[in-house]
This record gives C-alpha cells, structure tokens and sequence, in this order.
C-alpha cells in the first residue's frame, strides 16, 4: 500500500498512473498530457532526454554507488568542478547529499557551527521570511512558514530560535537592528517563494540583505532548490546577489534521481577548516555524491549551456506575457509571472476545486494547491504546448460561471 504527500488518503482521488513519458508529455493507459509542473518544477529538459539517458546508462555500467567516507569516484570530481565554474563568486565548496531538505539542514547546520567553531555561542538564531518554504524535515518546517504544517509545529513547542519577516525593506532593517547579535543567518528562497504561493519579490530586499548580512556578519544562504537552473529568468538569483550559501536541488539531477548540494564560499569553508576535528563538518548522507546523480547533474548542466537555456526561459517568459495579458476574471486576485513561473492567485480556494480534471481532460496535467494555480514548464517546451497550457487555465474561468 502507497501512502501518498500532502493526501488525506481516506478521500484522495486516484492519482493518474503514467506508463510512459516523452519530452513534455506523461502517457496514461488513456491519454497524454503536457507536464506543466515539470514533476515537482524538477524535469527542467523533459522526459527521456538523450543525452540524460545516455550519462546515467553508462555510469550504470561502470558503478551505481560507492560511498563518499573513504572513497571517492570521477562522476562527483567532475560534477564540483563544474560547479565551482558553473556558480557565481567563490561559491566553490560543494557538500552533496540526497535531498533538498537535507541539503538545507546542512546549510543551516553550517551556519550555526561557524559561529560555534569561532566560539560564538549566542547566535543561535534563523531570520527567515513569512511563507517561506525549505523542506518537509523538522527544522527546515520550522525555519519554514507554511500555514500547513503549523499544526505539527504546535505539538513540537514554540519556534524559540526563528524569527520570521515579510520581504519589505524596513521590517528587514528593523530585524537586523534588534537582533544581529544572536543570528547566525538569514535564509531565504530568493526573489520566487515557491510552495509558499508562488510569492514574487524585488532584488532590491536581497541587495540590501546583503549589506546588512555584511555588516552586522551574518551569514546569508540562498535556497535556490527550486529557484537555480533558470527558472526565475536568471540562472541563478545568485547571479545577481553573492551568498555565502547556496543550496541546489530539484533541477540538478534534471529531475532524474534525488539529489542536492549545499555550496558554501571560502569565508564558510575556512571556519572548519583546520587541525581540530571538533571543528568539522559532522554530516554524511548515505546516497551523497551518488554517482548516478553526479553523471546525470553534468549531462544536465552540459545540455543547459549548450542548448543555451536562458535564452529558451526567456522566450517562455514573453509568451507567457503575450497570452496572459488581457487575462482578467472577478475571480482572480493577481496573475504574477517570472522567468519559466506563471501563477494565478484567486481569492477563494473552490474557485480551482476540479481543475485538474478539467485540465486532464484537455490534455495537461497541473496541481493547484490552495489559492494558487500555476505552471513551471519544461523548459524544451513548445509554444503551441505552452499555449495549451495557458489556454487550459483560461478556459477554465471562461466556462465556470460565477455563483
Ligand atoms: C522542494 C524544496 C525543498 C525541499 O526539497 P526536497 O528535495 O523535496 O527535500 C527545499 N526548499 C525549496 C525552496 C523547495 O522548493
């Protein structure tokens, strides 16, 4: 028996069961249907890419595994080198581990024991934002701000050591004043919070994020785990403002297999690096460094570059404006778009009660959660497919009359 996410499993409907899946398209026994969530916004090149296919079949016939403790292979050697050239800055200390919420509890597990190694024993504390998302682990949900998962959190206790705030500038800069002495860091999903609505911010909150990390030092650690490879409009938003941690996940692998880097600067690598092996990095996944992902991340980042991607997410970007312009209903709240993410917010959740079957029947699959109705596209997708997928949301609002 499958216990399936985020389901209360007594009243589920059936999920659709896929038999096979080719570029944007999921096969059914029934139908097909174009993959507008890139399977959790991770399956950046479509299904059954090539030259994906072809990195982690040859891999298979070399090793599928070997562990990271003693032991280390080319696909891993390989894959944080591209790194190291592929990331902005002196984002070149990668820490591999199997998941975006593991990687996450390392980049905050690295902030905390920097200031410890220092013998800083006060800062104790995450500033993070109102509707963040970083994971489904305990403290990734608490330094989280998703309505959901409150409940848990009240059987847990208190959140003691995170302070959450909205992306505005003052409420930042009144944080910082009241409580730089006991932050270690401030983590934030920069410019697109995703599972937390599809939230769009300016770049002027993270530059002045940075300044103020600077000068109060405090370390600042971008989750990009859904925003890197591009799908903001920009390859990754640390392109733009330098963390001193970046953590990748989702896209890395293409969405092949699980896995994620946490990405520390030297300034992060140098605090444990020394003669005291109570200053090391205590973490070690068992599937870290896998090297069926290792192989799988280069041949994803090699396509990236090659098949100039940027230029791809940019042309999704303008179409998505072109057709969503004069898209307006009562019901809609705001309509936001950024890079390879469009989303519909409306005021009333039951207004998207029903989509996704409307949508499969029209030849797309999609899953709206809450308010929020959205597509995070494959990146090799089509306009006439990208058109169909915009048309499909369109359509909806224009056949259901309002109450
Ligand atoms: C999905 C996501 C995570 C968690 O990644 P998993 O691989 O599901 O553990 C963390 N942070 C952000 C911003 C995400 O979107």
């Amino acid at each position: 028996m499958i216990w399936y996410p985020y389901e209360q499993m007594k009243t589920m409907k059936a999920p659709y069961k896929i038999i096979d899946a080719q570029g944007v398209w999921l096969k059914t026994e029934e139908r097909e249907m174009i993959d507008s969530v890139s399977s959790w916004w991770s399956v950046i090149h479509g299904y059954k890419h090539p030259a994906l296919n072809e990195a982690i079949k040859s891999q298979t016939d070399r090793f599928a595994h070997v562990m990271l403790g003693g032991l280390t292979h080319e696909p891993v050697q390989r894959l944080s080198q591209k790194l190291q050239s592929f990331l902005p800055g002196d984002l070149n200390y990668c820490f591999f581990s199997d998941s975006g919420s593991v990687a996450v509890e390392v980049g905050l597990k690295m902030a905390l024991q920097y200031f410890v190694n220092r013998g800083d024993l006060k800062r104790t504390k995450v500033l993070s934002l109102t509707h963040a998302y970083h994971g489904d682990t305990f403290k990734t949900m608490e330094v989280g701000d998703d309505e959901d998962y409150h409940f848990i959190l009240e059987a847990y206790g208190e959140k003691k050591d995170v302070i959450h705030i909205p992306t505005e500038i003052p409420a930042l800069e009144e944080a910082f004043e009241k409580y730089h002495q006991v932050l270690n860091c401030f983590i934030v999903e920069p410019l697109l919070q995703g599972a937390g609505g599809m939230r769009m911010y300016d770049i002027s909150f993270l530059r002045r994020a940075r300044e103020l990390c600077d000068q109060y030092g405090v370390l600042l650690i971008f989750d990009e785990v859904a925003t890197g490879f591009g799908r903001t409009g920009n390859r990754f938003v640390a392109d733009l403002v330098l963390p001193d941690i970046l953590i990748l996940g989702k896209a890395l692998t293409g969405g092949y297999i699980g896995h994620a880097v946490t990405v520390a600067n030297t300034k992060v690598y140098d605090g444990f690096y020394g003669d005291d092996p109570a200053q090391a990095l205590m973490h070690g996944p068992t599937f870290m460094g896998n090297a069926l992902a290792c192989s799988v991340a280069l041949a994803s980042i090699e396509v990236f570059e090659r098949e100039d991607y940027m230029s791809r997410i940019r042309r999704i970007e303008e179409i998505t404006r072109r057709e969503m312009a004069d898209f307006t209903d009562p019901r809609i709240k705001e309509v936001r778009i950024m890079g390879g993410c469009v989303c519909v917010e409306v005021y009333d959740a039951h207004t998207l009660k029903g989509y996704q079957q409307f949508a499969y029947e029209r030849g797309v699959f999609s899953r709206p959660f809450l308010q929020y109705l959205y597509a995070m596209v494959p990146y090799i997708i089509s306009e006439e497919e990208l058109v169909q997928v915009l048309n499909t949301m369109k359509e909806w609002f224009a056949g259901h009359r309002l109450p």
